[in-house]
């Protein structure tokens, strides 16, 4: 997951939806999109700006683009895989963006914002099938392991993590054990209305101009 120097809650207001980037806090009244009306598509005195289908496709695709923390270069070579594979391109897309790490550590609820997860992996405290992985790009497979380093397990942040994990909910695709803050990737990622936070086809229309 790349770093973007904005601001997250300006991402959010660039694209005029909730990216939910800021963890827990975009769940409190603290959260400025709570605040405001689709800041992007409203003008300076409160009237609708007509938003154009390309702008509408560009949108959609940067929503993508900061949902999971890429640059353009990443996201587009994550499109170019996606596009060659079978079946619908813009699900594929979504099933590949799941499968990074830095994703899976956050939808096991190690982490409630992705760009922590992505911090966890690359300081070396994530283990995948028992080895030390610390690329939040690398991208699981069905049936891979993917744990908290075992001394890493003592640090005050995992030991609240433990905590709060009880209460969390975690995709069908993965299983977790709560007391071991150990995951398993059972399936391949479902691409629902949980996973999905833009368009897919409208990402596939951007590109294929
Ligand atoms: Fe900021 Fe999160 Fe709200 Fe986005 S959803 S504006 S990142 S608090």
């Amino acid at each position: 997951m790349a770093r973007h120097l904005e601001a997250n809650c300006q991402l959010c207001r660039r694209c005029g939806d909730k990216l939910m980037l800021k963890g827990n806090r975009c769940m409190t009244p603290k959260c400025v999109m709570e605040r405001r009306h689709k800041t992007a598509t409203v003008g300076s005195r409160g009237r609708r700006r007509r938003v154009s289908e390309r702008g509408t496709q560009l949108i959609e695709k940067q929503k993508a683009r900061y949902i999971y923390g890429l640059y353009e270069r990443q996201f587009r070579r994550f499109y170019g895989i996606s596009a060659k594979q079978p079946g619908i391109t813009g699900d594929n897309l979504k099933v590949m963006l799941e499968r990074r790490l830095d994703n899976v550590v956050y939808r096991l609820g190690l982490a409630d914002s992705r760009p922590l997860a992505r911090q966890l992996v690359l300081h070396g405290h994530i283990m995948v099938n028992g080895h030390r992985v610390n690329v939040p790009s690398a991208l699981v497979s069905e049936g891979d392991a993917v744990n908290v380093r075992e001394a890493s397990l003592k640090k005050a942040y995992f030991k609240k993590v433990a905590e709060e994990i009880k209460s969390k909910a975690i995709p069908i695709w993965l299983i977790l054990d709560r007391a071991a803050l150990s995951g398993k990737v059972v399936a391949l990622p479902v691409v629902d209305e949980t996973v999905a936070q833009f368009n897919g086809k409208s990402i596939v229309e951007y590109y294929s101009r």
